[in-house]
């Protein structure tokens, strides 16, 4: 029942998005499909009427069939060319349509990907689905496209049925029975190409990933360790099963097939000697046996591929369900209120405890400090003791499961998001490299400012940016990265890194969040990211993530986490003389610096 339901659920919301996708389309689309469908029962109509006038004509009525043969071929004729004109338009409008309904699904899913809570993509198995392909998108445009189709052979077979009534109620049933097991069989091979795709879809993926190997994911260890030979015998290996699995499938499917185009055929012999008896019972003329035996096969025809498209349509149901659940879906995090903050606030976390969806255990439990305006908070403690979800939770990525996150006092959740998130400038561990020019990597943290060359020099020179652009041609304007311009510049990891903090500088933020940024750089490369960043924090709260605790020293307060909890927090100082966990993995690193 469930089933049935989200089916017409989905076909409700194909509808919804054939419609919004362009109504003037949709309204065009329509009239082409019914019109397209009444037509083709004309030339069958024709030829009856011309198969009777020759007959009569071979009786002697030759006048008569004089008289009938000029409307008969100009009608003809007529249809013809309206059908052909008719196919030209429906491909020309099918092209434009699908070309807005790509665009408006492209849309719809970038809309929400950007407006969807982070936790999202941290859990669910939706995500997974989406994440793996935009080809998602390109099924679901297909299926949208089907309901034209369904719609069109509904109306076609509507028509039939009345045309047939006219001969003989009892031949339809006795034509949807010879349908049904070709109907079945169709739901049958769709079953095995179904189960075939879920079952192989992970040596899919691996032989796509052997042959990245060679591209790009191994070029020079293939080549230093000699491993073509290894990786391309993976491929046969991957590739052979991949071979026997198909094949064997095919022969399942020609089997199925086979079947039921012989209980077709045998339909359609049954039927020609019905109509054939009739004739020659007198109860029908030669026209009529032509005009019924091809009435029947369209409506055979119809109806078989009505079903078959049912069946698609349900085989893809799951798909589309996936896109209409994650395009339903509400925001969990609430947007917020409508408070602004002031320019440089206070921060508390006050007892603040946070569990990530579907996580089984608490990953902060009941964390309580204070940053304020100003001050330079260092966090330290191994991987996984919370350091960067107290970042997330600030940035309100995420709300607390328990105790809440104070600005000036108030909950952060009473704030305008747009407005909260404005206070912070941040340098996370996974800054992006954008293939855009220098002036846009930088801008992209604060847009409106975009043209002004003065902050975009400023945030070039705090961040050591201007070091080495400064013999580029085209400055500012030069494009990163080679992915759309030949000549773009590519950068080394830790220029980029530099171009990450001069975007961070630029947004003029009042706190600077700094996750591990120097995380893949060497001491003194780490060293320098340090100097540059107390140069543009001055002034500005901050939080500095580091393993390496000789850049932490210059915080005004360190927060030591151990699996989630903060079991000390001090200045530098402070937590040395205290002898305790911070003062350990202090000694501890710099002994290996002596
Ligand atoms: P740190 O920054 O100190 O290395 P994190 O704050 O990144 O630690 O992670 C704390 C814990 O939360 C880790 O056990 C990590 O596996 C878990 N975690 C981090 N991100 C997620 C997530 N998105 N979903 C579920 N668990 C997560």
């Amino acid at each position: 029942m469930d089933k049935l339901k989200d089916y017409f659920q989905n076909i409700r919301y194909a509808s919804k998005i054939i419609f919004a996708a362009s109504k003037k389309y949709f309204i065009f689309k329509m009239l082409l499909s019914i019109l397209s469908s009444v037509l083709p029962y004309l030339p069958l109509f024709l030829w009856r009427e011309l198969i009777n006038a020759l007959v009569d004509a071979t009786f002697g009525e030759i006048n008569s069939f004089l008289n009938k043969i000029w409307w008969i071929a100009a009608l003809y004729c007529g249809t013809m060319l309206v059908q052909r004109l008719l196919d030209t338009v429906s491909d020309y409008l099918s092209f434009k349509y699908n070309d807005a309904i790509d665009y408006y699904l492209d849309n719809v899913m970038i809309d929400k990907v950007s407006s969807v809570d982070l936790a999202f993509f941290d859990s669910s198995d939706l995500n997974d689905k989406l994440n793996n392909s935009w080809s998602l998108i390109y099924s679901t445009k297909n299926m949208v496209t089907f309901i034209f189709d369904m719609f069109q052979k509904a109306i076609r077979l509507a028509i039939s049925f009345s045309l047939m009534i006219t001969l003989s109620l009892w031949l339809i049933p006795f034509v949807i029975v010879f349908c049904i097991p070709s109907v079945i069989s169709d739901g049958l091979v769709n079953n095995l190409d179904y189960q075939f795709e879920k079952e192989y879809a992970k040596s899919r993926r691996k032989l796509e990933y052997y042959k990245d190997l060679f591209f790009e994911g191994a070029r020079s260890e293939v080549r230093l360790y000699h491993l073509s030979e290894y990786f391309s015998n993976l491929y046969k290996l991957v590739w052979n099963q991949w071979d026997k699995a198909i094949h064997s499938k095919n022969i399942k499917v020609c089997i199925v097939n086979m079947i039921s185009l012989i209980l077709l055929t045998v339909n359609e012999i049954i039927i020609y000697v019905l109509s054939v008896a009739r004739l020659i019972a007198g109860k029908i003329e030669v026209g009529d046996v032509a005009y019924y035996v091809s009435l029947l096969a369209q409506f055979r025809g119809d109806f078989t591929s009505l079903c078959y498209r049912i069946n698609t349509f349900s085989k893809n149901s799951k798909e589309l369900s996936d896109v209409r659940t994650f395009v339903e879906m509400k925001p969990l995090l609430e947007k917020g209120g409508t408070k602004v903050p002031t320019a440089n606030p206070k921060i508390e976390f006050n007892n603040v405890s946070f569990r990530y969806p579907n996580a089984e255990k608490n990953v902060l439990d009941h964390c309580s400090f204070v940053i304020n305006p100003g001050e330079t908070v260092g966090l330290v403690g191994l991987n996984g003791s919370g350091k960067s979800t107290i970042v997330k939770l600030l940035c309100r990525f995420y709300d607390p499961s328990e105790g809440e996150i104070l600005i000036d006092g108030i909950d952060s959740r009473e704030y305008d998001i747009v407005k909260l998130r404005s206070l912070f400038a941040a340098l996370f561990q996974d800054y992006v490299k954008y293939s855009f020019n220098l002036r846009e990597n930088i801008a992209l943290s604060d847009l409106s400012r975009i043209e002004d060359d003065a902050a975009i020099k400023q945030a070039c020179d705090i961040s050591n940016v201007s070091d080495f652009t400064k013999n580029w041609d085209n400055g500012v304007d030069e494009n990163l990265t080679r992915r759309f311009d030949k000549t773009g510049k590519e950068l080394s990891g830790g220029q980029w890194q530099r171009v990450a903090l001069a975007r961070a500088f630029f947004r003029n933020a009042s706190i600077i969040l700094l996750d591990e940024p120097s995380a893949a750089l060497d001491p003194l490369a780490e060293h320098q990211i340090f100097e540059d960043f107390s140069k543009i924090s001055k002034g500005k709260s901050a939080i500095l993530i580091s393993h390496r605790l000789s850049s932490i020293t210059l915080a005004d307060k360190i927060l030591v986490l151990e699996d989630g909890h903060i079991i000390e927090q001090g200045t530098h100082r402070d937590l040395i003389e205290k002898n305790g966990r911070y003062a350990y993995l202090f000694n501890l690193q710099a002994s290996k610096y002596v």
